[in-house]
């Protein structure tokens, strides 16, 4: 599709629906169909439809940071879940990037978007909240990697 991935590298992951859009594992990716119920069946959604495609020089973290970054700044305030919330996990995200990370982060990130998620009064919790769940939730492996060793495991094979 589109003429394959740039370079010939490998596909990590794919985000189906816009930055709000739980993120998949590019082998989850081309097992499906590129259709509505395919997508939510894997456990995300076409949404905006601005498919966003990462090859294997992407950091998971990094990419979830920048994703953080963006809701934390976009919250208007009126809601304390999102207003304190995306704070929270830009901020967790931040450290675990920037080699600081703890053990109980993983879980505290999971708390805070658990905590976002339902609880406010439009849509922009939601979508900073399920971006974080499915990045862990996918790609755990390599944030446990930025706590154990304090750095990114996309340097040792680039
Ligand atoms: S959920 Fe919506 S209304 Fe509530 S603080 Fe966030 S941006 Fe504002």
């Amino acid at each position: 599709m589109a003429g394959g991935m740039r370079g010939g590298r490998k596909l990590k992951a794919v985000i189906p629906g816009g930055s709000s859009a739980p993120v998949l594992p590019g082998d989850v990716m081309m097992g499906l169909t590129m259709d509505y119920d395919a997508i939510a069946k894997a456990g995300s959604m076409l949404g905006s439809g601005a498919v966003i495609v990462m090859d294997d020089t992407r950091c998971m973290v990094k990419s979830l940071l920048r994703l953080s970054y963006f809701y934390f700044e976009e919250s208007c305030g009126q809601c304390t879940p999102c207003r304190e919330g995306t704070g929270w996990l830009w901020r967790v995200v931040d450290r675990i990037e920037h080699r600081k990370g703890r053990q109980e982060d993983l879980d505290l990130l999971n708390s805070v978007a658990e905590n976002i998620q339902g609880r406010t009064i439009c849509a922009l919790g939601d979508a900073a909240a399920l971006p974080v769940k499915s990045f862990v939730k996918h790609f755990r492996s390599e944030f446990q990697h930025h706590i154990d060793h304090k750095q990114c495991v996309v340097q040792e094979y680039v």
